[in-house]
């Protein structure tokens, strides 16, 4: 559609894919004008962030690819995509962590009056975290709020609370890939314009888990932080070398394949 923001600032050439997972190369300051460009125009639209546990995920369900496929913003949240991204599309994207985009899309509704909705975690982690982001944004408006450990049988009860409160942009916060399958379901019915999946943000935010060290973001080993701060997340993080496995696969076949000059 000419004259669309969204489409503006989209584009095929921003996309690309990883084994059926579409994710995009932005930067931090070009992921939140795509957001507000969403809230301006807006329709319905889906942020997730692509990570490699997601992208093997969405190899074993076809739900779970589709509903990523469907997303208009795909942030590469996870040094094992962006290495990926790099060396299979030669693309020199950077990481955009969905815990580092949350704050700022709240800093963004700050400034432009935009209301939220945080949905999702237990009810005292939910609670801080509402009450962390006042603290840091006190012109936010935070318009509702609701734990993450509501029965089926509530959701419409829910939904039309999320529609009532006038919220333009929805935190999600369930876990993957609760969240992506919750959005499937339920924003078709939804009338904000910005549905962001935040997984455990919520617990950074109310302090109760904390995000690693300065120096291991620096060297991307974040994740090995999470493992060595929670050793039971080992079961999950099996999905990386399996990641890893699959990316070298195909680079290899890529050179092999590449006719000589
Ligand atoms: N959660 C929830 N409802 C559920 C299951 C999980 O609200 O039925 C919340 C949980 O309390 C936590 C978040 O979802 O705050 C999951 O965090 P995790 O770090 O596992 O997310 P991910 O690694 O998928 O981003």
């Amino acid at each position: 559609m000419p004259g669309n923001p969204i489409n503006q600032v989209s584009g095929e050439e921003r996309r690309v894919e990883l084994f059926g997972v579409p994710v995009d190369s932005v930067d931090m300051d070009s992921a939140l004008s795509m957001i507000d460009a969403m809230i301006a125009s807006g329709g319905s639209h889906k942020v997730l962030a692509v990570n490699p546990e997601k992208v093997m995920a969405a190899q074993a369900d076809r739900s779970i690819a589709d509903s990523l496929r469907s997303a208009s913003l795909l942030i590469p949240d996870g040094i094992g995509v962006v290495l990926a991204t790099r060396l299979l599309h030669g693309r020199p994207i950077r990481r955009v962590a969905g815990a580092d985009l949350m704050p700022e899309i709240c800093a963004l509704a700050a400034r432009r009056d935009y209301k939220v909705f945080l949905y999702g975690g237990r009810d005292e982690i939910n609670k801080a975290a509402v009450a962390e982001l006042q603290r840091r944004y006190p012109q936010l408006s935070v318009v509702g709020s609701q734990h993450g450990y509501l029965d089926d049988d509530q959701m419409p009860q829910l939904v039309q609370r999320i529609n009532a409160s006038g919220a333009q942009v929805l935190f999600l916060a369930l876990g993957s890939p609760r969240q992506e399958l919750w959005m499937e379901e339920h924003l078709p019915h939804l009338s904000v314009a910005v549905c962001q999946g935040v997984g455990g943000t919520f617990d950074v935010l109310a302090g109760a888990v904390k995000r690693a060290p300065m120096v291991f973001q620096r060297l991307h080993l974040e994740w090995f932080f999470r493992l060595l701060s929670d050793p039971r997340r080992i079961v999950r993080q099996t999905a990386l070398p399996r990641f890893l496995w699959l990316v070298a696969r195909t680079w290899l076949y890529q050179i092999f394949r590449r006719p000589a000059a």
